[in-house]
C-alpha cells in the first residue's frame, strides 16, 4: 500500500524528508537535515569531477526544468540569497539546458563555471570556486555560508514535491562494457543486472575490477556482481582493466616498506594537495617521514600524523603527484581508520584558512589525471544513452546512508506496493526512510530486503 499522501501545504523538508531523499554524491547524508540551514549561497554542485562518470551531466541535459525548479522552491523555503549552479567550462551542453531553463522560468539562478580540474566536486572545492569563501578544515559548508547539493539529489527532491519516494536513480556504467550507458534503475538492482544493460564485459570478467562509484575515489565492493547492489548513494558502476587501473589498496606494512625505501621527500604530494592548496595544515610528505621510521602506533599522538584527519582521500597525491607511486593517500586512509579507533576527534579550524597562492597553477586537469588513473582509454566520450533496469528482484538495502539503524516495517512473505514504507528511521533520530521501488513479495527481511516482483 503507497504511504498516505503528503499534504500541498506541507513544506519542502518535510515532503523531502517523508520521500527518504539522501545525499546522492557522497556518504548519504540525510538531505532535509542538510538543508535545514539559512545560508547565503544555496550550491548545487554540477562538477562531476571523477573522469568516466555521466549521471550528473545526464541529469543537466535532460532534467533541466525539473532541477531549476526544485532549485528555486528550496532556495525560497530556507531563505537562500542567492542559488548558484556550479560546473565546469567544457560542459557546454549543460549550460545551454541550464540556461533555456532558467530563462523559460524566469527564475533569479545564477551559472558558474570553472575549468575542468580535479577534484572540482569536492565540496571544499566547491564553495571556494563559488563563492570566494573558505569552508575552514573539518568543518561544513554552512560555515562559509553556504550549503552544496548535488544534482541526483536535487532531481530526487523533484520527485519528492511530486509525492514520489526516492525509489530509482539514474547510474552511469561505463569502463570496459560494450555499450556505456546511463541507467535508470530501481535501488536494489544488481549490479550484474546494471552491467548487462550495458552490453555486458568487454573481455573476460576476471581481467577487470569492478569499481562503485568513480576511478578515484569509488570502493572495490567485491568480485561478484551479483552480490552487489544500486544504493542511493550509487553514482557510477565502472569496470576496469586490472593491468591499467591503478587504484587497489596496499597493506601498511608494504606502504611502509615502500616509503622509507623510496620516498625521496621531493614534497609534490604535499604541493598538489588540493586541501593543502586551500591552506589546511595537511603536509601528506611529512606524513609519510613520520611513519617509514615509526610504527604507527607509537607515534598515533604526534600531531603530524593527526593532521592526517584532514585528507579527503582524494588521491591526487598517490595518482597523479607522487614521481615513486607511492601511496599518501592509502597511508592517510589508516591512519585515519587508527585514530577512530582510539577515538580522536581533530579539532575544527578556529576560523577561515587562506589559499595558497599558486593554488590556480596547480589544478590537476582531468583529462591527464584519467591517464594517470589508467582510464585515459574511456575518458572524453559523452554517454547519452539511457538504458531502463527492470529487475524481478531487488536486493534493497535497509539502511541507506549516514544516520540511525531503520526500523523494519515489513517481514518475509508480505506483499508490498511500489512507493511502500519498508524501514523506517526511527522517530526523534537522524537518518532516512527507504521505500519499495515495485510491488511484489518480501522474501527477506534483514540487512537487505528482498522484493521479488
Ligand atoms: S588524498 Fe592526498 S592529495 Fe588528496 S587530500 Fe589527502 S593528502 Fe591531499
Ligand atoms: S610525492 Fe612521493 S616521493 Fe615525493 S614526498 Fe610525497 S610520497 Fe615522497
Amino acid at each position: 500500500m503507497r504511504k498516505e499522501r503528503i499534504k500541498m501545504d506541507e513544506s519542502c523538508l518535510y515532503k523531502i524528508q517523508k520521500a527518504g531523499v539522501i545525499g546522492c554524491g557522497g556518504a548519504g547524508f540525510p538531505t532535509h537535515v542538510k538543508l535545514n540551514c539559512h545560508p547565503e549561497y544555496l550550491i548545487v554542485n554540477g562538477m562531476e569531477c571523477e573522469p568516466l562518470l555521466a549521471t550528473g551531466r545526464y541529469v543537466m541535459r535532460h532534467y533541466a526544468p525539473e532541477l531549476i525548479d526544485a532549485l528555486y522552491k528550496i532556495g525560497s523555503e530556507i531563505g537562500a540569497e542567492e542559488c548558484i549552479i556550479s560546473l565546469k567550462e567544457t560542459y557546454e551542453p549543460e549550460i545551454a539546458a541550464l540556461e533555456e531553463a532558467i530563462a523559460a522560468s524566469g527564475h533569479e539562478i545564477g551559472i558558474k563555471t570553472v575549468k575542468s580540474f580535479y577534484p572540482a566536486g569536492d565540496e571544499q572545492v566547491v564553495v571556494y570556486e563559488t563563492t570566494g569563501n573558505v569552508v575552514p578544515y573539518l568543518d561544513i559548508p554552512i560555515s562559509a555560508k553556504s550549503v552544496v547539493i548535488n544534482l541526483s539529489t536535487l532531481l530526487a527532491c523533484y520527485n519528492a514535491f511530486l509525492d514520489e519516494p526516492f525509489t530509482h536513480r539514474l547510474v552511469t556504467v561505463a569502463g570496459a562494457v560494450k555499450e556505456p550507458c546511463v541507467v535508470y534503475a530501481p535501488i536494489g538492482t544488481s549490479f550484474c543486472d546494471c552491467i548487462a544493460l550495458a552490453g555486458g564485459p568487454d573481455r573476460d570478467m576476471s581481467e577487470l575490477t569492478i569499481v562503485s562509484g568513480g576511478p578515484m575515489m569509488g570502493q572495490l565492493p567485491g568480485d561478484d556482481p551479483k552480490q552487489m547492489f544500486v544504493e542511493k548513494t550509487t553514482g557510477g558502476i565502472l569496470l576496469l582493466p586490472k593491468e591499467t587501473y591503478k587504484n587497489e589498496p596496499l597493506d601498511l606494512a608494504n606502504i611502509r616498506k615502500s616509503a622509507r625505501t623510496s620516498c625521496i621527500q621531493c614534497t609534490n604530494c604535499t604541493e598538489m594537495c588540493p586541501r593543502h592548496m586551500l591552506g589546511h595544515p595537511l603536509e601528506p610528505h611529512k606524513i609519510m617521514r613520520v611513519l617509514a621510521y615509526n610504527e604507527l602506533s607509537d607515534v598515533m599522538d604526534n600531531p603530524v600524523i593527526r593532521s592526517a584527519a584532514l585528507c579527503s582521500e582524494c588521491g591526487v597525491c598517490e595518482v597523479y603527484a607522487c614521481p615513486m607511486m607511492l601511496r599518501p593517500r592509502s597511508v592517510n586512509a589508516l591512519i585515519k581508520k587508527e585514530l577512530a579507533k582510539a577515538g580522536y576527534r581533530h579539532p575544527k579550524a578556529a576560523e577561515p584558512t587562506v589559499p595558497h597562492p599558486m593554488r590556480e597553477d596547480r589544478k590537476v586537469p582531468t583529462s591527464r589525471l584519467a591517464t594517470r588513473v589508467g582510464v585515459g582509454a574511456y575518458f572524453g566520450n559523452l554517454i547519452d544513452t539511457l538504458k531502463i533496469a527492470e529487475p524481478d528482484t531487488v536486493h534493497v538495502l535497509a539502511k541507506q546512508g549516514i544516520g540511525a539503524p531503520t526500523e523494519l516495517r515489513v517481514k518475509a512473505g508480505d506483499v508490498v506496493s511500489a512507493g511502500q514504507l519498508i524501514a523506517a528511521c526511527p522517530e526523534g533520530k537522524m537518518g532516512s526512510d527507504v521505500h519499495a521501488p515495485f510491488g511484489g513479495k518480501v522474501t527477506e527481511a534483514g540487512k537487505y530486503i528482498v522484493i521479488e516482483r
